[in-house]
């Protein structure tokens, strides 16, 4: 292999790396705002339940004072009975306290129902809470790994910079902006090896000779994609 192409494989390599580095940089992020996303979307869950809990009391609440009303009546109707004159008053009056009373049963049940409600939602809840906090204890240890390899991922990526400096110093200078031109515009295999007999840029087929004297050690350049295709450990013919 051309000290050239040496020099420039290398640096291939190091902008490889470079731009896996950038691509996980990227990714964490969003991966980041995911976990957020889903303890959001527990903290939604759990209000909801929270909010129908409360309902739940509050109409207990409303039911007691209801039925405390009606006892009151209940009472007040029949402390009025001993005072009224005529037999159609009594009647009437015996009716309305019946009605009432009945009225007390219609509550009690009420109150029941409310209060199963109640029970089924504080189960709801207490399962809500723990879904909760365990979900946002996963989110938030995932998160603070993934910040922990965001910012390692950056140190690397740094590192790698210097290097790839160093290494692009070296690079005959006519060579490096063939290169960089190359790559900007999005072909990433400058320097290929040969891949079953053929470039590994574009696939197409390499002549037998040719293929032969690239194993030898000579630079061939793609007619088709204008890569440098080299022998590297995995070609073959
Ligand atoms: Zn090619």
């Amino acid at each position: 292999m051309e000290e050239f192409i040496a020099r420039l494989l290398d640096l291939q390599d190091c902008d490889r790396n470079i731009d896996r580095l950038r691509a996980d940089l990227k990714s964490i992020p969003l991966e980041i705002k995911i976990h957020m996303k889903d303890t959001e979307s527990h903290e939604e869950k759990f209000n909801l339940f929270k909010s129908t809990l409360d309902d739940a009391k509050k109409k207990q609440k409303k039911l007691s004072g209801d039925r405390l009303d009606n006892v009151t009546r209940v009472a007040d109707y029949k402390s009025r009975l001993i005072s009224l004159k005529s037999n159609t008053e009594y009647t009437a009056m015996l009716k309305q306290i019946t009605h009432a009373e009945k009225m007390n049963d219609q509550i009690d049940g009420m109150i029941l129902e409310a209060m199963y409600e109640e029970d089924e939602a504080t189960q709801a809840m207490g399962k809500a809470i723990k879904d909760r906090d365990r979900a946002v204890k996963r989110s938030s240890l995932r998160e603070e790994s993934l910040r922990k390899k965001l910012s390692e991922l950056e140190n690397r990526l740094e590192a790698d910079e210097v290097k790839r400096a160093a290494i692009a110093a070296k690079v005959d200078r006519k060579q490096l902006k063939l290169y960089e031109k190359s790559r900007s515009n999005g072909h990433r295999e400058v320097v290929t090896g040969i891949q079953h007999g053929s470039c590994g840029g574009c696939l197409t087929k390499i002549p037998p000779q040719k293929a032969g004297e690239i194993k030898g050690g000579k630079t061939y350049t793609c007619p088709l994609c204008g890569s440098y295709v080299v022998w590297t450990s995995d070609s073959s013919f």
